[in-house]
């Protein structure tokens, strides 16, 4: 009897935690549909970007233009990828074969899209941002040991496609930027349709949908159509049958957006609205672009924005003022992206497989944000230097004219040697040069050994018996070490010391906030021996001996620069990082030292002599990166 009793106190324990989480809606009824405390169905819309017929259409950028565009308008904007795969985030994927691993400011480690949506709408994103099977899956299995499920069967419908509509509902209530509660929730849905690995999403969404009301969804399918060469025609019917896909998971599209190489027009245009049910004016063409940052102002002028507001009921929304004021700022940037550039300069960075842009996405947009500002065309030039030595550097870099370097950063040993002998290269010859996480300890090394007398200087992640080991694990990640071990991850403030390069760049400013992700550490006990020897390091943490940016002086080097963060995380168009601002700055000065006078690049060039200058400008762009 009394055992029992017990496990009824248990039942009703575990119920009564079950409907504080999900509301007493979803025991009472068959269908899981928890909905987040306070939630108010229809104050929130939703555009859904599906994709058909291929992967790789640009989706994200598609979904980040239009949700810019939205919040130029003064609309709250909250963007969501739904990633198919299991992974539970990206810090595990090889960037070679999947694209850079983006960190956000709370150290979410996540796809590259998301780097695409924090540039254009220039708003921190957080791991609420951003969704995988994986997250949802054990969630879903750890809620079950938990008994969460009250005796039930745990299953797809409703329980995975509840625990996609309740992120997407909480996501809802307070996604828009600094945490308001968001006007429209943007949700790209990762792969194609049809893919095994997303269907349970795109049933959540139908449910959503269905839940929220007439009105609330405006549901955009991304499609392909062909132009083959020997047809020299567009052909719609492979788009025909990818919207017709969607449409057997019971989603009508309201707008079609058509991915090709050039402008869809005729024919295609009006057989696949009238086979996807949807009028012509609401299927638009979008052909490949000179450049991403036209994008908004394309789908702008063909009505894209305005058909987005009708189905949704949301021109009562707009505010005017703020978006003739977002457009014009807009503009003059995208302009300048199109427009003849005063100097061509070539940028080398050292990578290991060279070939792969993807893997070091954010520092081309980082150079290409910069290079716009300054009028520069910057030719990035990826160097292998995995089988060069001190010996053959000079020889391997001489002919490459180059007017800056970065070594990016990286794991693993291979090609080591060779970034050290370039940095030796680029100190030795006041080649303009920036270094990030990898680099910035490659830097580091190299001074060590040829600057401060240190032979065999190292990093212990690289080896294990180096009678100069400047570059070690940090503390705490020795403390993890064994229990599948993490990373320093995601924003941290670093405080910057006066009268630097560090300092001038960033206008005078005492701290600025960056992101991390690393494991190694400039080792403590040799900073005093480095400092001495001249390398100055110029931001630090700002309590611990974490050493997190170098520089050289601006007599020994016009331009030596480090940074144990990511600073390309935090570049954005209207916000060019300073660091990168710095480079090129420099490099337009070795290739045309004639631009010496040119207003422009008078805030990234430090005076050779005086550098009390510093601080001249009030505000740095990066010290507030939420802009
Ligand atoms: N491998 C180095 C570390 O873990 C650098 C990491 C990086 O470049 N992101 O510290």
């Amino acid at each position: 009897m009394h055992h029992h009793e017990d496990m009824r106190d248990d039942e009703q324990a575990s119920e009564e935690s079950f409907l504080s989480q999900f509301g007493r809606s979803a025991a009472q009824t068959e269908f899981f549909s928890p909905v987040p405390e306070g939630y108010v169905p229809g104050r929130t819309k939703f555009v859904a970007v599906f994709g058909t017929v291929m992967s790789g259409l640009g989706k994200g950028i598609f979904s980040a233009s239009l949700a810019k565009l939205m919040k130029d308008k003064g609309l709250q904007v909250a963007p969501i990828k739904l990633e198919g795969y299991l992974n539970i985030d990206s810090g595990t994927l090889n960037p070679y074969r999947h694209g850079e691993v983006f960190v956000l400011d709370d150290g979410t480690e996540c796809d590259m899209d998301l780097g695409t949506y924090e540039r254009l709408l220039d708003q921190n994103l957080t791991r609420r941002n951003f969704c995988t099977s994986g997250q949802i899956y054990s969630e879903i299995l750890e809620r079950e040991r938990q008994g969460g499920y009250l005796g039930r069967d745990v299953q797809m419908i409703p329980h995975v496609t509840g625990e996609v509509k309740r992120r997407l509902r909480a996501l809802a209530m307070d996604g828009g930027a600094n945490g308001s509660q968001a006007d429209l929730v943007f949700i790209e849905v990762g792969g194609t349709v049809g893919d095994f690995e997303n269907g349970f999403y795109i049933e959540a969404l139908r449910e959503l949908a269905f839940e929220e009301g007439p009105g609330s969804f405006c549901n955009v399918a991304l499609t392909y159509i062909l132009e083959p060469k020997t047809l020299g025609e567009q052909k719609s019917k492979a788009a025909q049958l990818g919207v017709k896909r969607l449409m057997e998971f019971g989603i009508q599209p309201h707008i079609l957006a058509l991915r090709a190489s050039n402008p869809v027009v005729g024919s295609a245009r009006e057989k696949i609205a009238m086979f996807s049910n949807v009028p012509e004016e609401r299927v638009f063409s979008m052909h490949d672009r000179e450049s991403i940052y036209t994008i908004p102002e394309a789908m702008r002028a063909e009505g894209l924005d305005r058909q987005v507001l009708s189905i949704l009921d949301l021109h009562g929304g707009v505010d005017q003022v703020a978006e003739d004021k977002a457009r014009k700022d807009w503009s003059n940037y995208a302009s300048g992206i199109t427009a003849e550039r005063d100097t061509a300069l070539n940028i080398g960075i050292l990578g290991k497989y060279t070939a792969l842009r993807d893997a070091y996405a954010s520092i081309d947009k980082a150079i290409e944000h910069a290079g716009t500002h300054l009028s520069a065309s910057v030719q990035t030039q990826w160097i292998d230097v995995s089988d060069v030595t001190v010996e053959t550097i000079d020889e391997a870099l001489q002919g490459l004219d180059l007017h800056g370097v970065i070594v990016p950063g990286g794991f693993g040993e291979r090609g080591i040697e060779g970034k050290i002998a370039a940095v030796k290269h680029v100190r030795e010859q006041g080649i303009p040069f920036l270094g990030i996480c990898l680099g910035f300890q490659m830097a580091v090394i190299e001074f060590a050994r040829h600057a401060a007398g240190m032979e065999g200087a190292h990093s212990t992640e690289f080896v294990s018996d180096s009678p100069n080991v400047v570059i070690s694990e940090l503390p705490d990640q020795k403390a993890i070490e064994g229990l599948g071990g993490t990373m320093r991850l995601g924003g941290q403030d670093v405080s910057v010391t006066p009268g630097t390069l560090a300092s001038f760049l960033l206008g005078g400013v005492d701290h600025v906030r960056e992101r991390f992700r690393h494991r190694y550490e400039v080792e403590p006990e040799r900073i005093a021996d480095l400092e001495k020897a001249g390398l100055v390091f110029s931001g630090r943490h700002p309590e611990q001996p974490i050493m997190q940016i170098l520089e050289l002086p601006r007599d020994v080097h016009p331009y030596f620069i480090g940074a144990q963060f990511h600073p390309e995380l935090t570049s954005r168009p209207l916000a060019p990082q300073p660091m990168f601002m710095g480079l090129v700055a420099a490099g337009i000065l070795r290739a045309d030292p004639d631009r010496v006078d040119d207003p422009r690049l008078q805030s990234w060039l430090m005076p050779a002599q005086d550098a009390s200058d510093a601080g001249h400008r009030v505000s740095s762009p990066s010290a507030n990166p939420e802009g």
